[in-house]
């Protein structure tokens, strides 16, 4: 197959970028454009919960690559200016400023978009964290506030609470789960969790839904469970998840469910591939469609995306993971265990804060989890859940 002579990306963060790079690696030497709607250098999102939000970094230390690293891909890059429609057909795009920027091939790395609560909008105070500006703006509340309320007992609200705890706040954090995480690590791992954050002072009401924002003169003043208890506060983070960012997409010609549909070698329609958080590929080595919005996914499968378009034919087949930090734990997940998979320690103790476990389902390991111990659910992952990777495609170089 000869390459295409121009290849559009949309969207130039983690999935995007890496998939320029990876092009430029195995010597394609088209025509690159990388268009975003942010205006900032592409910038890594992990550290925006962590490192950033606690004053450690500022925004340049999250960035992805530096200007000059950036100027060697000799791409074009198009910043600050969104794609509101895509014409698959024509792989043309159109963007919010009227730009029409048309390709032989285009990548779709939009990644999602955060949900909201009703009577969010137009209420000072209530924040969602997706990008470096809200990461920004969430901390210059955060350092005159002194109550804060996390809606979402999920990785990012759990990250968020034990940051602001880090900074001195008043941390109270409400969920409709029962545990923390509990629908990616599990209700155990989950309660253990719940256990790290009380010790450290976070106040959590789980099981509890929010019916309401509270306010007063347009700015938050709390939060309304339905059980009827108010829980004040003078910052709110919404951390309820996220869709797939593909509103631009609509009548594209693509099909759309939960993400950009693709098959196995992340190709939506012809001469159009998604890659990242947005795309919902079919994962040969496990029969099924999936969707996975970690960072680590953002570089493997941008890897296959770019040997694709380049004429390879691989299949996309990753053992999911991700990982997250709070306090002192550092905490990876392997595999896609159900919540209610049965879960042993093979390794360390949990007393100890240190040790690695397995979840089995039917006799099957579905997944490894490391608690402070990255190298042993490493070895773990490999021994028990390689078949995943059934014809893995690329190394990662
Ligand atoms: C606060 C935070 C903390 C995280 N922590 C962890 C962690 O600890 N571990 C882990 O594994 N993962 C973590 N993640 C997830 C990880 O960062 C994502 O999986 C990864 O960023 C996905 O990369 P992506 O390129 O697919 O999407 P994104 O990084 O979301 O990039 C999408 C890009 O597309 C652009 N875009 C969107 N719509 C348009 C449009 N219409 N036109 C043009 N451009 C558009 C956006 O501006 C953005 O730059 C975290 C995410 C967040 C937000």
């Amino acid at each position: 197959m000869t390459p295409p002579g121009s290849i559009l990306i949309v969207g130039a963060s983690a999935a995007g970028l890496s998939t320029a790079e990876a092009l430029r690696r195995h010597g394609y030497e088209g025509r690159l454009t990388l268009l975003d709607a942010e205006p900032h250098l592409p910038y890594d999102r992990p550290p925006l919960s962590k490192q950033v939000l606690a004053g450690l970094w500022e925004p340049a230390k999250a960035r992805l690559r530096s200007p000059a690293q950036l100027e060697a891909l000799g791409a074009r890059f198009v910043r600050g200016d969104r794609a509101v429609a895509l014409d698959a057909g024509t792989r043309s795009a159109t963007t919010a400023s009227g730009r029409v920027l048309s390709a032989d091939a285009v990548v779709i790395a939009t990644g999602l978009t955060s949900r909201r609560l009703p009577g969010q909008d137009g209420l000072a105070g209530v924040h969602t964290l997706r990008g470096l500006d809200d990461a920004l703006t969430l901390r210059t509340h955060l350092a005159g506030a002194r109550r804060l309320v996390v809606v979402g007992e999920g990785v990012l609200g759990a990250e968020i609470a034990a940051t602001a705890r880090g900074l001195g706040l008043d941390v109270t954090l409400a969920g409709l789960g029962h545990t923390l995480l509990g629908d990616q690590v599990g209700d155990v791992i989950g309660a253990l969790l719940g256990r790290l954050h009380t010790a450290r002072g976070v106040r959590l009401r789980l099981g509890a839904a929010v019916e309401s924002l509270s306010g007063e003169n347009g700015r938050v003043t709390g939060v309304r469970l339905a059980t009827g208890d108010p829980l004040p506060a003078d910052a709110v983070v919404v951390a309820v998840g996220s869709r797939p960012a593909t509103g631009w997409l609509a009548g594209s010609g693509l099909t759309l469910g939960d993400g950009v549909e693709c098959d196995t070698r992340c190709r939506a329609a012809e001469g159009v591939y998604a890659v990242g958080d947005v795309a919902a590929f079919e994962h040969e080595g496990l029969g099924r469609r999936l969707r996975l919005e970690n960072r680590t996914n953002a570089t493997e499968q941008a890897q296959v995306v770019a040997a694709n378009l380049l004429g390879a034919d691989r299949p996309y087949t990753p053992i999911p993971y991700f990982w997250t930090d709070q306090y002192d734990v550092k905490l990876q997940m392997h595999g896609l265990p159900a919540p209610d998979a049965e879960l042993s320690v093979t390794e360390g103790d949990p007393e100890q804060g240190r040790f690695a476990a397995v979840y089995r389902e039917g006799g099957e390991i579905t997944g490894v989890l490391g608690w402070n111990m990255p190298k042993q659910a490493r070895v773990l992952r490999q021994r028990s859940l390689g078949a995943w990777q059934r014809s893995q495609p690329l190394s990662s170089a």
